[in-house]
């Protein structure tokens, strides 16, 4: 089955905006995605029917083959999320923070401290484990929310514009953690506004606009059009 699997996904907001008009996409296993597209095209609704947290008008989402609306908790054990903003506690340390998550989602303990120390170790903050979180610089960050989200090994990994509002070289850095994800065999999809990104780190993408797929297919393809 695809890594995610999207049919005719449509969501009208209360407000009658409508942010997703008929999306049809689908992402294979392995691959690395980006939904590249401007402010407002509907990238973060998109991920937030993905995860739950928004309710789709009509349509369906599968992740390897689990529908979300039938199988929710099944599929959204598949799944790891980095939303875009921060929203760690800044007064945890992020040892604290990972193992937290990984209780959470009831993993026992023993074996949260054995994740908690490879992930830290994985995003290059082993050495900041036991500082206060507020003190880390705004790539560790960053990193941090990527370390969370992979507690719990997910077959996929999704994140809503992940280095939106940060710097190139806090951007590099969070490519290097992605592309490690990925190379170990994680799925990963991200919203994006900057085609660089884009280009340099995936294998596929779809263009969205206005609550529409516009564009979908290898990078190497749609790179030939612009
Ligand atoms: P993004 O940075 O992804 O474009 P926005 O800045 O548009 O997101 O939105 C920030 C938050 O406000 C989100 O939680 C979004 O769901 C919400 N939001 C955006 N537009 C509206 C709107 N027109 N009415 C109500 N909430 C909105
Ligand atoms: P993007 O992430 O690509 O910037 P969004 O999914 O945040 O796009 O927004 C798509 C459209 O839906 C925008 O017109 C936005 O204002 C609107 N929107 C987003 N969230 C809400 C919300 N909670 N209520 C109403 N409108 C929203």
């Amino acid at each position: 089955a695809p890594a995610l699997e999207i049919t005719e996904l449509r969501k009208t907001y209360d407000n009658g905006v409508e942010a997703l008009k008929s999306v049809s996409l689908s992402v294979n296993p392995g691959d690395f995605f980006a939904l590249l597209g401007p402010n407002g095209a509907g990238k973060s609704t998109l991920i937030g029917v993905v995860s739950s947290l928004v309710n789709a008008s009509a349509g369906s989402v599968k992740v390897f083959g689990v529908d979300i609306a039938k199988e929710r908790s099944a599929a959204m054990r598949l799944l790891g999320l980095v939303p875009q903003e921060i929203n760690f506690n800044m007064f945890e340390t992020p040892f604290d923070i990972l193992v937290n998550y990984a209780g959470f989602y009831g993993m026992p303990r023993a074996q949260a401290l054995v994740r908690a120390e490879e992930e830290l170790k994985a995003a290059q903050l082993w050495g900041k484990a036991r500082v206060m979180s507020r003190t880390l610089s705004g790539g560790m960050k960053r990193r941090l929310m990527i370390a969370r989200a992979m507690m719990t090994k997910p077959r996929l990994l999704i994140l809503d514009e992940p280095t939106a509002g940060v710097d190139i070289e806090i951007r590099r850095g969070m490519w290097k953690t992605l592309k490690e994800v990925n190379a170990a065999g994680t799925t990963v999809i991200l919203t994006t506004h900057y085609l660089e990104e884009a280009e340099s780190l995936c294998r596929n993408l779809a263009i969205i606009d206005r609550g529409q797929i516009i564009e979908q297919g290898p990078m190497k393809m749609l790179l030939s059009k612009l």
